[in-house]
């Protein structure tokens, strides 16, 4: 990249309406980057491979996790790496050997298998053993597409941009109405802070793997970006992969817990008053209103967690 050819900024090529709940301001903004890394540091799933920086053990997680649940991908790449710790072990293989290993442990299409074959073949042959640390020179591996690519220079050089699969797209989409087009790629580039591709893109994956995923666990989980999204604050819960409503329960759940949230900061709260923080399409006499509201709160009641009390002036709900 030369001067007269810089980087685009984002930024600058943001259009309106392309992320229309993301805060505008930057202290805002570096709000939402902090409280996601420190969610993620905080806690999250300890896959093997999240623990190593070595390009090629990340290679193989990627390409075993393309059709595999991350659970059953663990044990399959542990005895791959066992079998061949390094791409001068997987180079001097037998393709066929490995074909078989791959079928053996049901990891999804077998020319994976030859792709990555081929890969460590290029490593060695062709690069010294070194693999490039760009998401540009990786492209140039054997299988390795845009996404891999990324994620490879992300998770073992820290060099990476930010990754934009399903997951983070529905996460883009609920937190920060992203509409669903080509504005994810700018938007989720805005978000990631500069040279921190690899706890970034760990951390937003997570997100959507284990708080904001089909059926949002927004409360249960501790979304850190509940202060900041769009659909936490309307109950709109739909995004590109779940083009309709969560089930009524889902979303239902999201607004128990909320109102649990609410009344634990507060002794009391009036019912109205309680409506309008809880949803903001709250309205008194309208189809989420109070009549939605005390069902709700009947419900919590049922389960010995709220009070309901009706007084001469009015209805309060508290903590059990
Ligand atoms: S608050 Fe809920 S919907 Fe919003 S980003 Fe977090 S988990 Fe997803």
């Amino acid at each position: 990249m030369t001067e007269s050819d810089p980087s685009p900024d984002p930024a600058a090529t943001l259009a309106d309406g392309d992320a229309p709940a993301l805060p505008a301001d930057p202290d805002e903004r570096d709000a939402v980057r902090e409280a996601l890394v420190a969610w993620y540091e905080a806690d999250h799933r300890d896959f093997p491979w999240r623990r190593t920086d070595d390009p090629y053990e990340i290679l193989v997680s990627e390409v075993m996790s393309q059709q595999t649940q991350l659970d059953r991908v663990v044990p399959a790449w542990e005895a791959f790496l066992e079998r061949w710790p390094s791409t001068a072990d997987l180079a001097a293989a037998d393709r066929g050997d490995v074909v078989a290993f791959w079928s053996s442990h049901s990891l999804g299409y077998n020319n994976r298998a030859k792709y990555l074959h081929e890969a460590a073949t290029q490593i060695e042959t062709d690069l010294d053993g070194e693999f490039p640390t760009e998401p540009e020179g990786l492209r140039d591996l054997m299988g390795v597409g845009p996404y891999t690519a990324n994620a490879v220079a992300s998770f073992a050089f820290n060099a990476g941009d930010a990754v934009v699969d399903t997951n983070v797209k529905r996460v883009l989409h609920r937190a920060f109405a992203v509409p669903d087009d080509d504005a994810f790629e700018r938007i989720a580039s805005l978000v990631m802070p500069d040279g921190e591709s690899r706890v970034w893109n760990n951390a937003i994956m997570e997100l959507g793997g284990v708080a904001c995923g089909t059926t949002p666990r927004c409360d249960e989980a501790g979304c850190p970006w509940r202060t900041w999204c769009h659909a936490y604050e309307t109950g709109d819960f739909t995004a590109p992969d779940v083009p309709t409503q969560p089930s009524f329960e889902g979303s239902r759940r999201q607004f128990r817990g909320r109102v649990i949230r609410l009344l634990g900061e507060q002794d009391e709260l009036e019912l109205d008053t309680l409506g309008h923080r809880v949803r903001v399409d709250y309205a008194p006499e309208g189809e989420y209103g109070r009549e939605w509201l005390r069902g709700l709160l009947s419900d919590l009641s049922d389960d010995g967690l709220v009070r309901v009390e009706e007084r001469p002036d009015r209805t309060v709900a508290r903590l059990r």
